[in-house]
């Protein structure tokens, strides 16, 4: 069993984090600390550390939460959309392709750096893995149980 309390006393005593703010910063592709600096180098690469206040970023650890996300979001708006166009106009099949294929993928790119910022930005605010000041335990290794 994996034990997520070992880091909480290093954690709780430092100061609370403003999650809300954290979490915008990132939705912006922000550093979640300053709120300046890129928070990444490439397209879904985030930097080490702050490219403006230095702090260290690669504590992160989104994982596939980001894309789990953005296809929740992505499915509810390309579905949700595909129901009110064949409720309303009933169109030939190609229009449909048309329009949610493009809108689908397009749409998947567009957030998903937002979505993964917007993930880092709330480790950051809940000090989770590294970036409350003490590491993570290392996972353990399933072979080994
Ligand atoms: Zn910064």
């Amino acid at each position: 069993m994996i034990e997520y309390e070992a880091n909480e006393p290093a954690a709780a005593s430092l100061p609370k984090r403003d999650i809300k703010t954290s979490l915008l910063r990132g939705l912006r592709q922000k550093c979640p600390a300053c709120g300046k600096g890129a928070l990444y180098r490439q397209y879904l690469k985030v930097n080490d550390r702050c490219p403006a206040c230095g702090e260290e970023l690669f504590h992160q650890r989104a994982d596939d939460a980001p894309p789990y996300f953005t296809m929740v979001i992505v499915g509810h708006v390309v579905v949700g959309g595909i129901l009110v166009l064949e409720q309303a106009v009933a169109p030939p099949t190609w229009v449909h392709l048309a329009i949610w294929l493009p809108l689908t993928i397009g749409l998947s790119l567009w957030l998903l750096p937002r979505v993964k910022g917007a993930l880092v930005g709330l480790q950051w605010a809940l000090r989770m893995h590294g970036f409350g000041g003490a590491e993570d335990e290392p996972v353990p290794d399933p072979g080994t149980r």
